[in-house]
């Protein structure tokens, strides 16, 4: 039987698949609509993120929900969730297998909000959706094909904090990703809006095929 969010959220809250639930002060469970059209994904929860209990609560939070702001969107209305759920310890990145374990969490999010657009924040969370090996500066402003969805790829906001700031090039090219996720989401819904399943109602269930996720894909 299918699982609601909140249902996986509470499951997940006490996961020990493995050592880093040992660290962690609590499990960071994906926020925001659970039946968002669009989904961002970041690496995993930061120090903030460890003590409140909420993916991009810190400084790289603040700068996400500020470029959210800059095409019309809240928190609220989107979905913000993590590769891993548990903070690796010194903020290092997550290895393979802690990504293992904590990848069925992240699927059936996935499977259950079903997004139209997936955004992949910086080069880890990208290359483990798009299973490339590929960097962030050739995949970003482009929008990527993925299991009938669509993938946009942009710099990890704290990369940008960490770089050059505000008045980096890096910055301007978020920008410019962020134009590319409102306007791809605006051409997505309305084509769904104007799908023949759903006439009467462009802002109606969205048509389009489940995402079933097969495991293996994402290696
Ligand atoms: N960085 C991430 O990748 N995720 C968070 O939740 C916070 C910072």
């Amino acid at each position: 039987m299918t699982r609601t969010l909140a249902e996986v959220g509470a499951k997940a809250a006490d996961c020990t698949r493995c050592r880093l639930a040992q660290g962690r002060t609590q499990v960071v469970f994906g926020v925001g609509d659970p039946a968002a059209d669009l989904v961002f994904i970041g690496e995993g929860p930061g120090f903030h993120e460890d003590r409140q209990g909420e993916p991009f609560v810190g400084a790289a939070g603040h700068l996400l929900t500020r470029m959210l702001g800059e095409i019309g969107l809240t928190r609220e209305q989107v979905y913000i969730c993590n590769v891993v759920l548990c903070r690796p310890p010194g903020n290092r990145d997550p290895r393979p297998d802690e990504i293992d374990s904590c990848t069925p969490w992240l699927v059936e999010q996935l499977s259950l909000i079903q997004p139209l657009v997936v955004v992949t924040l910086g080069n880890f969370a990208t290359r483990f959706v798009l299973t490339t090996q590929t960097g962030i500066t050739r995949l970003r402003g482009k929008v990527h094909d993925w299991h009938g969805r669509k993938v946009i790829p942009t710099f990890h906001p704290a990369a940008i904090l960490h770089g050059g700031g505000e008045r980096s090039r890096q910055f301007e090219l978020l920008r410019e990703d962020f134009r590319l996720v409102g306007a791809t989401l605006d051409e997505l819904t309305r084509a769904a809006g104007e799908s023949p399943e759903s006439p009467e109602s462009p802002t109606g269930p969205v048509a389009v095929p489940d995402l079933e996720i097969d495991q293996m894909e994402l290696f």
